[in-house]
């Protein structure tokens, strides 16, 4: 017999549990399909910026391993380093199994159905409903909030355009001694120039040290020797216990639309994830969120629904993107750009990247002087500083 819900969440990560937990308290008849069994590891650095803190709508204290109040860029290859401190949390470390569990279990509180196990294997969208096909049986909805991740099935499924740029990021757990974990307390680290065209990061948790590495240029292969380099530099490579994951992260986002007849993408299925550092809870629950109030606000009509959502997402999350797109080609792209800028901007930048992290300011908000932008953007600096990335991408900013 095919189960009836309003609306069906694919996904069970912080975008579609935001998403459930909205319309459940909103009263809507939702349910949450999420194909792992519950609660489910996710390749992740678990590090929960200030951003993405603020608009979280339940409270997720409790899951929080470490606050880190202090946030250190190192660049390698110049030899500088910047710190930056402030007074709330930059970034909140915890394991994403916990944090997006407690989301999840939030909206199931509310009222939202919640079945684990549940893998959907196909859509498909009648008139004024859209059958989910799943390896439980069918069940039908009004609408669906695609919230499968960064390789969504459900966008997939309905053949929607993709464009995102999908580029490969390593995380491991690494256990180390409690003295050697110390010497990190509260600081989330981040090093550039142990590739060319990407970053790696040190978070602290309770017990042990999350390690990850990602490159901006598409390419996967070197990751794992750049992730043996900085093991070395943390003095971390003798660590008997390491438990090695890696995954992708959309640092593009889709050419749209973001919604589709009674389909709503969200979070990474979306590709929501911030150019400059690829994170990505911050716009997984705005995405999420404003999914909900858009289905919500149009009372499930679909083009009440889609001119909301589509409306609220060209207002706030893509303006974002577009801004932070421009600040991560100057840092990743141009390397000699970048050796002209730190020594002299360093720590003006870290400090502004670190007010976009805690949720202080947003990247349309920083601005550059007419010179150094002008200095910046001269066609002769940028054409002879230039990286030229393995697949280079086609900037539609
Ligand atoms: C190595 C790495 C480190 C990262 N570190 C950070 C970080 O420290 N901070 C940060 O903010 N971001 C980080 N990110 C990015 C962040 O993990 C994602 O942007 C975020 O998880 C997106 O949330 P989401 O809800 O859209 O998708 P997800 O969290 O990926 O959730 C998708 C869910 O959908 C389920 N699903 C998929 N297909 C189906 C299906 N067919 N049927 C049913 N269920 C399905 C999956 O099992 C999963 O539970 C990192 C990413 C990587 C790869």
């Amino acid at each position: 017999m095919t189960t009836i819900y309003d609306v069906i969440v694919v996904g069970s990560g912080p975008a579609g549990a935001c998403a459930a937990w909205r319309l459940a308290k909103a009263g809507v008849p939702v349910a949450v399909l999420e194909k792992a069994p519950l609660p489910r590891y996710k390749t992740c650095g678990g590090g929960i910026v200030g951003r993405a803190m603020q608009t979280l709508p339940v409270d997720v204290r409790h899951v929080v391993e470490q606050d880190c109040h202090t946030a250190q860029l190192n660049l390698l290859d110049a030899g500088l380093s910047f710190t930056t401190h402030r007074s709330t949390p930059i970034v909140s470390m915890t394991m994403r199994s916990r944090f997006d569990f407690d989301i999840l279990s939030a909206a199931q509180f509310a009222g939202a159905a919640v079945h684990e196990r549940c893998a959907v294997e196909n859509v498909s969208c009648h008139g004024d409903f859209v059958t989910v096909v799943t390896n439980g049986g069918a069940m039908r909805s009004k609408f669906v909030v695609a919230a499968d991740g960064a390789l969504s099935m459900v966008a997939r499924k309905m053949g929607l355009a993709d464009g995102r740029v999908l580029i490969p990021a390593l995380e491991y757990e690494v256990t180390i001694p409690p003295c050697r974990l110390d010497r990190l307390h509260g600081t989330a680290r981040f090093d550039v120039g142990l590739l060319p065209d990407g970053y790696a990061w040190a978070f602290p948790k309770q017990q042990h040290l999350s390690i990850g590495v990602l490159s901006m240029a598409q390419r996967g292969n070197d990751l794992k020797q750049a992730m043996a380099r900085y093991l070395d530099l943390l003095d971390c490579g003798s660590s008997t216990q390491i438990e090695r994951h890696g995954f992708v992260i959309p640092i593009r986002p889709r050419r749209g639309p973001f919604v589709e007849k009674r389909i709503l993408l969200v979070g990474d299925a979306a590709g929501f994830a911030d150019p400059v550092t690829g994170e990505g809870i911050s716009f997984a629950i705005r995405s999420g969120l404003l999914a909900a109030q858009a289905l919500i606000d149009g009372q499930l009509d679909e083009d009440s629904v889609r001119n909301a959502y589509t409306g609220s997402v060209a207002e706030t999350i893509l303006p974002e993107l577009q801004r932070g797109r421009f600040l991560a080609r100057l840092l990743y792209h141009f390397p000699r750009t970048r050796s002209w800028a730190f020594p002299r901007h360093g720590q003006r930048l870290s400090e502004a990247v670190t007010d976009v992290m805690a949720g202080k300011r947003q990247y349309r908000d920083l601005t550059f002087k007419p010179r150094t932008l002008l200095r910046l953007l001269s066609s002769k600096w940028l054409r002879n500083s230039a990286y030229r990335p393995a697949r280079p991408h086609d900037d539609r900013a």
